[in-house]
């Protein structure tokens, strides 16, 4: 259908290049224009009501209509709108804020680096490997492991990092150096008959054989998010990071944390780290750092790697990196009132519980559904897993687009929705959410699933 002429989605249509999207298909769809939020809810410019199923992009921690965060802002604004932090300026928000992120650290971090997204977190920490092992005489050091599904970005080097196909497929990536180990998915990639534990040792030795494969002189990190987001939500097996971590330790490879989506209590624990049992020598986050109300994300590194980075930036003179807005004062000073909200409202005790029922909610209604195949999760993060064949395992054919049909589905119920890699259908709302809230949202994903069960069997 034409939408009518000068309308938003006709201007749209006209004059916008999209994230993550096919855009021969969008000129004939057009967009979902949402003009105003409130709570767990936002609203598109017909003033159709959608629950947010999945926070935006797993980032509206605070939900959309926080009035703290919005004075936070202001305050800063009409206070110091802009300062910068090169050739050692600060401002207070930053301090304050580098200051509070170490103090939440999950294991002994010793400064802070601001960026504006994940993507830019994660390419100034594969940066900042580069140059310290530089620095310190290791300069063969370099190679980088992440995993297969493992998303960290869109930048050259992020992107290189994800191991999803459609972040390189025709963009000339990954760059050299950049290696992907297995997805630790136990549902699709363990032996018949093989245990977590045996699982979780078996891609331990992989992770070692390919370290030894390439010469552990040359491997400087491992990169992993605690829980895989956007490849899927995929926790891994039993067992898994304790031995992963004690590989990386024997052959002096830094374990990098990507807590993009985990951190800030996603997954129960105030970081994924906590919840996977991980100590990362470098952590990165963002997205509910500010809950999303201004762009900003923060790079954790430990006294190691601080250490190499002023010793290069010594003989250097100066450290070459940085963007204009690291540690910009007013994203800063709405980061800083999120997590002051977290801690007062006591958000982690609250994502316990509530992401308890969600999770219960989730087994009990889907776990027996024909066309789900497995349901996963932990605190406020899950998903179900769509296949067409629920014995064999076997996902549909991804010329059906079920997944995306479901969305669609969905939008029409009420519910925004986020399908992934196979028909896999995540959840992590916002953190704010009430059990009557998780109620409402998967009575409307229910409603959905059953729907297009008739179109697809
Ligand atoms: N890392 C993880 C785990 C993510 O989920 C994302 C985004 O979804 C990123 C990095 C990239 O962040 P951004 O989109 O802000 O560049």
């Amino acid at each position: 259908m034409t939408p009518p002429r000068n309308s938003n989605a006709a201007r749209d249509i006209a004059y916008a290049l999209h994230p993550y999207t096919d855009h021969k298909a969008h000129l004939q769809n057009g967009p979902l224009v949402i003009s105003r939020g409130k709570g767990v809810r936002v609203f598109d410019e017909q003033g159709k009501e959608y629950i947010e199923s999945v926070a935006g992009l797993w980032c509206a921690s605070l939900g959309f209509d926080n009035e703290r965060l919005v004075q936070a802002a202001t305050d800063q604004m009409r206070k110091l709108p802009f300062y910068h932090a090169f050739t050692a300026k600060s401002h207070e928000p930053l301090i304050d804020l580098s200051e509070m992120l170490i103090e939440r650290a999950p294991s002994p971090m010793s400064k802070v680096f601001f960026a504006n997204s994940g993507s830019e977190a994660n390419d100034s920490a594969i940066k900042m490997i580069w140059y310290m092992n530089n620095a310190i005489g290791r300069p063969e050091k370099k190679k980088i492991i992440a995993r297969l599904k493992g998303y960290h970005g869109i930048t050259l080097a992020a992107a290189s990092l994800t191991g999803l196909p459609a972040n390189h497929k025709l963009f000339d990536l990954p760059i050299a150096g950049f290696h992907h180990v297995s997805t630790p998915h136990h549902y699709h990639n363990a032996l018949p008959g093989e245990s977590e534990e045996d699982f979780a040792t078996r891609l331990a030795e992989e992770l070692e054989q390919k370290i030894l494969a390439e010469g552990p002189e040359t491997v400087a990190a491992f990169w992993a998010e605690p829980i895989m987001g956007a490849g899927g939500v995929i926790l891994p097996p039993a067992g898994y990071f304790p031995k992963i971590q004690a590989v990386l330790k024997k052959y002096d490879v830094l374990f990098v944390a990507d807590e993009v989506i985990c951190g800030f209590w996603r997954t129960g624990s105030y970081w994924g780290s906590q919840t996977l049992d991980i100590q990362p020598d470098i952590l990165v986050c963002a997205k509910a750092l500010s809950a999303s109300y201004l762009p900003i994300s923060a790079v954790l590194v430990n006294e190691r790697v601080f250490q190499g980075i002023a010793e290069g930036s010594s003989s250097v003179g100066t450290w070459g990196h940085g963007f204009t807005y690291s540690g910009h004062p007013v994203p800063a000073a709405v980061a800083i009132e999120t997590l002051k909200i977290y801690d007062e409202m006591d958000i982690g005790g609250h994502v316990k519980k509530v992401g308890a029922h969600m999770q219960a909610q989730l087994r009990a209604r889907f776990a027996d559904h024909p066309m789900v195949g497995e349901v996963r999760g932990t605190g406020l993060i899950g998903a179900i897993e769509l296949v067409a064949d629920k014995d064999a395992k076997r996902n549909f054919d991804p010329a059906q687009k079920v997944g995306a049909r479901l969305t669609k589905l969905g939008e029409q119920n009420g519910v925004i929705m986020r399908a992934m890699t196979n028909d896999s259908i995540g959840f992590s709302p916002p953190l704010i959410i009430s059990e009557e809230e998780v109620d409402e949202m998967l009575n409307r994903v229910a409603k959905s699933l059953d729907e297009v069960m008739v179109q697809v069997r």
